[in-house]
């Protein structure tokens, strides 16, 4: 039995678009030469896609270990020419995954995270803010 409770249905115009783990999802297929990848059937929309589909990984020409290792590199602070000597590829290519790997983790930021801290109406921001005005109201801090 596949897990697929990380995924969700990538067609925009589905119901149960971005919901992750609604049971919709099936595996009706496996393609790929160097790797099997899934191909996941929507049962509310009867749409398939790749597992890999909204992922740097979709459509990839690299190897996944080498995407992996370029973003790896990329992640420790490496820029992209020396990424892109360590990795042995092209520095277009470094480019081409850094704007890919970067789409996927904004909106990832975006569904798992509830608010961000520098958002003025954050509960955060609001007791860091009650702090900082106790702070001032006792002059001989
Ligand atoms: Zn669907």
């Amino acid at each position: 039995m596949d897990d697929l409770a990380r995924f969700c249905c990538q067609n925009t115009a589905c119901a149960d678009y971005g919901k992750r783990n609604a049971g919709n999802l099936t595996v009706c297929d496996r393609f790929g030469k160097r790797e099997p990848i899934r191909l996941l059937y929507c049962r509310t929309c009867k749409k398939r896609f790749s597992e890999r589909k909204g992922t740097p990984l979709f459509a990839s020409k690299l190897p996944r270990a080498k995407l992996v290792s370029v973003l790896e590199h990329v992640a420790e602070g490496c820029g992209v020419r020396s990424t892109s000597r360590l990795a042995k590829v092209h520095r277009d290519t470094v480019s081409h995954y850094i704007r890919a790997a970067g789409d996927h983790a904004q909106q990832l930021h975006d569904e798992l995270v509830g608010f961000s801290p520098l958002d003025p109406g954050s509960p955060v921001r609001r007791k860091v803010g009650l702090r900082r005005a106790k702070a001032k109201a006792l002059p001989g801090r």
